[in-house]
Parts: structure tokens; sequence; C-alpha cells
């Protein structure tokens, strides 16, 4: 470095630089200032001997930028230095994965981690997080257990079928259901229903990895019966159903119903198979809703195995939940696909609390996070949308704050066509441009979640839990006028 200087600045700078380098605190002594000390009883030393040394490298790469002129006005203020180390530690020390104040109205968003669990089960998740527990041992006999024994008498009591066990997600659930069944024999799907979710799941990828041969039938618009029918054969293990969660073809357009597929396989004694991708035991559409189809109507309506997500409008833990005829789900369990996909016990005790919710339709309508910002009326939107409008307009300043009328979307690839109302409250910064607010708003210590809509910020209450209104009156604050 010191080299590279005289080439390019000359040889007294570099002897000026010498010294103020010099002035640089060194690591030690700062350590053994007051407030640092306070802080090494708080964090690891190592995290603290970190922010130090960026901080003195940003100081010497300041230091090389200089000219003759800056070099002799140059001053450390030790004051400064320790403030800066003690935010870095801060920034340092705080869990990457964190929570962050969805304001977006997208009920299910699957980067900001989809379903929220209930306030409500958290002492049933934490007890078994830190004790030992019941996880594989059958408490009546003494002896090893299962597992999934947990959760099966309830997802069966709750749809209606045979059997039932539950995988990673439902991505897993497709993989080990047509493993088990079709490995190098055939599947006919309608090219209707070919999907892709987001991240990466694709019937057709699914289909080859399990070893199964994907036989399409059909248009993109129009399936038959017919069309089904005419593609069975001796290599046909299995009739797939495929939900099109994420998207809908209007117009001129026709499926296959369960029921018709299952008659048709009851024909031919070949397993009918549905996803339904996003899993729910409540009828959305007595909310004034979309009508998403329910686990237990598939159940009802003959299907031999249905899967879904746990965390979808389901509003558990990340699960995929495989119910149906318990020889299939028999053969399934004896798969070594599922030893693979198998679920923790924090993700078990979360789906089992969840599911309890559903005995009594009202709970899980109050309790379960999704289904209530999914179910929650326009009045109670606006009641909340006016109480935060009141608390940012008595102690924001430098911006333009409004209530606008919008809509809120369920997300997660599930009631793509829903547009649920909402009021927003929208915030023009007078000294920031749009993306900058937007940005400092994501770089809060508590991050906060917003979209643009032309120059403003919108902020969707749908999402926000009325305890983090006071996080984001301190956060605009900070930002706006701190
Ligand atoms: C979401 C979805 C999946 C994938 O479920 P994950 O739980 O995210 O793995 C599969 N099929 C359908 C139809 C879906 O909607």
């Amino acid at each position: 470095m010191v080299i590279v200087e005289i080439l390019q600045i000359g040889v007294i700078i570099v002897a000026n630089k010498k010294n103020i380098f010099a002035l640089i605190p060194k690591v030690d002594d700062l350590l053994k200032e007051e407030k640092i000390e306070n802080l090494l009883e708080k964090v690891p030393r190592i995290t603290v001997v970190e922010s130090i040394r960026e901080n003195i490298e940003h100081i010497r790469s300041q230091i090389i930028k200089l000219n003759e002129q800056e070099t002799e006005n140059f001053k450390i203020d030790e004051e400064e230095l320790i403030e800066h180390i003690i935010q870095n530690v801060e920034l340092k020390n705080r869990m990457n994965l964190r929570k962050v104040i969805n304001a977006t109205g997208v009920v299910l968003h699957t980067n900001l981690g989809r379903a929220l669990l209930s306030e409500s089960i958290k002492e049933d998740i934490w007890n078994v997080a830190s004790s030992y527990s019941t996880l594989e041992f059958d408490i009546n006999s003494g002896t090893r257990g299962s597992r999934y024994a947990h959760v099966e008498e309830i997802i069966t009591k709750l749809t209606g079928a045979e059997s039932a066990m539950v995988v990673n997600n439902n991505a897993a659930a497709v993989l080990l259901v047509l493993d088990t069944l079709a490995k190098n024999k055939e599947v006919i799907v309608s090219r209707g229903q070919l999907v892709e979710i987001g991240g990466a799941f694709r019937v057709p990828d699914v289909m080859q990895q399990s070893g199964a041969k994907l036989v399409e039938v059909g248009t993109t618009n129009k399936t038959h019966l017919s069309d089904y029918k005419s593609a069975i054969s001796e290599e046909t293990a299995v009739l797939l159903k495929v939900h099109t969660s994420n998207y809908r073809i209007l117009g001129f357009t026709e499926e296959v119903s369960l029921k018709n597929l299952v008659d048709l396989g009851k024909e031919y004694d070949v397993p009918v198979i549905e996803d339904i991708g996003s899993g729910t035991f409540i009828d959305f559409s007595k909310y004034g809703l979309y009508k998403e189809p329910t686990v237990q109507e598939s159940v009802l309506a003959g299907a031999d195995i249905v899967t879904f997500s746990g965390d979808k409008l389901l509003g558990g833990p990340q699960a995929g939940i495989i119910v149906g005829k318990e020889k299939y789900i028999k053969e399934m369990k004896k798969n070594p696909y599922t030893r693979a996909f198998r679920v923790d016990k924090l993700t078990l005790a979360a789906l089992e609390a969840t599911l309890r919710l559903y005995l009594n339709e009202k709970d899980a309508i109050n309790e379960i996070p999704t289904l209530r910002m999914l179910t929650m009326s326009f009045d109670e939107i606006k009641e909340k949308a006016d109480t935060l409008y009141e608390m940012l307009k008595n102690n924001i300043k430098n911006c333009t704050i409004e209530k606008i009328n919008g809509v809120s979307q369920v997300g997660g690839g599930s009631m793509p066509l829903e547009e649920m109302e909402t009021v927003l409250i929208s915030i023009k910064p007078e000294f920031l441009s749009i993306n900058k607010f937007e940005e400092m708003l994501r770089g809060y210590k508590t991050p906060i979640i917003t979209r643009i809509s032309e120059d403003k910020v919108l902020i969707d209450v749908r999402t926000i839990k009325s305890n983090e209104f006071d996080i984001i009156v301190e956060g605009l604050r900070h930002i706006l006028m701190g």
C-alpha cells in the first residue's frame, strides 16, 4: 500500500500519512474503552473485535484517498469511532432470520414465511422444543412409538379419510406418492393442470424425479373424460388431478370433475390421486371469498389419495399432508423417501396444535392468523387503518399521509383471482426519493416491507398485527424525523 502511494502521490504525503495512520487507535486499546467493555458483557468478543477491525480498516481506506490538504486537516474522532463500532456490533449481533413487518397485504407471502402460527399454540411448541417428548415413544406400552401417530387421528377426523401421514412439504408429498404408486409406470394428467408453483416445483419435473412416466391428455383449456379413458393402458398406474391453485383457465374450458375421474379409476382399477396444493378444511365461500376445494370434499368424492400443504390456507407450519386409503398410505410409509422427507418435532407440535383448533371452526377462524386475515370484515379493516392513520398523523412529519381504498391478495399460490377490499395508508416523503424511503423501511431494525405505487409507499393493515403499529410509528419517526 505504501509503495503504491509513493508512486502515485509522492513521498511527502506518504510521510504525513504515515503519521496519521499512527493516530488510529489500537484494537487492544479500544477493547479497554468503557463503552466497549460494557458491550463485551452482552456480545461475544469475536463479534466486537471483528467490528473494531472493520471500522479501523474503513478509516485506513479513507486516509489512503486523502489529498495533501485533507491529510493535514485529518483528525480521528474517537467518540464517533466508538459509536460506529457499537452500531456495527448491533447489526452483526442480530439474527439473519428474523421478524419483519409484512405491510404488503399479501397474506401468504412465500418469501416472508407464508402462514403465521397462532399465538395460542406457542407453549405447545416450546414445551416439545425444550423438553424431552413423546416424539417416538408410546407412553402406554413404554416402547417405541411412531412420530406420525400424534397427528394421524386428528387429520382423519377432520378430513374423513381412512389414513394420513405427514412429510416435509407438499412437493415432497407428491414425489413420495408418485414414487410409491407409479415408479416406472404411467401417470395420466390433463395438459391444463401441468402447473408450476413458485420455487421451481413443476408437476412434470416431479414426475420425472419419481421415475413415473407422464402421459398428457386433453388440451390446455379442455380435457374430457374420454381423453383419460382412451389413454388408459396396462402401464397406467395412477390418474392424477392437480388443482391449478395459482392460476385459472377461464372462458371456453372444461375439466373432469374428481367424482367422474374416481368413477373411471374404479372401472379400470386405477387409483386416483389429487394434489390440491393449498389444502383447506374450511369452505371460504361462506366468508365471501372464492371457493377453494376442501380436503373433505375430495375425500368424499372418493379420491384414493389427496395431498396438500400445511402452510398455505391451512395456516400451519410447513408440511406436506397425505390423506387417503390405508393400503396406499401403508406402502408409502415403507418408502425410503418417507425417512428422507420426515418432519421434525417442532413441525409436528405446531401442526398438531393448529389442527386441534380446527375441531371448532370458530376457534380456527379466530386463532389462526391466516384465516383471521382472510376473513376480516371490511369494517374491521377500516377500523384498523383508522387507528394506524391517526397514530401516524399525530406523530410523523415530513411526509403526506393519506388513506386510500385498495385490494389485498391471498398469495402463496392460492385463490389467484381473489381481490380482497382493503384500506391502504399511503405515505409520500418530502425529503427522500420514494425508492430510498422504501429501502430505509426495509433496512429498519425491524424491517418494514411495503410496496411502492407511483411516488408513494403503501401500507396494507390487513397483514399487520395491531401490536406492530408502534414499531411502524417508531420506524417512520426514525427515518423521516431522525
Ligand atoms: C403449493 C403447491 C405445491 C407445493 O407445495 P409446497 O408445500 O410448497 O411444497 C404443489 N402442488 C400445488 C398444486 C401447489 O399449489
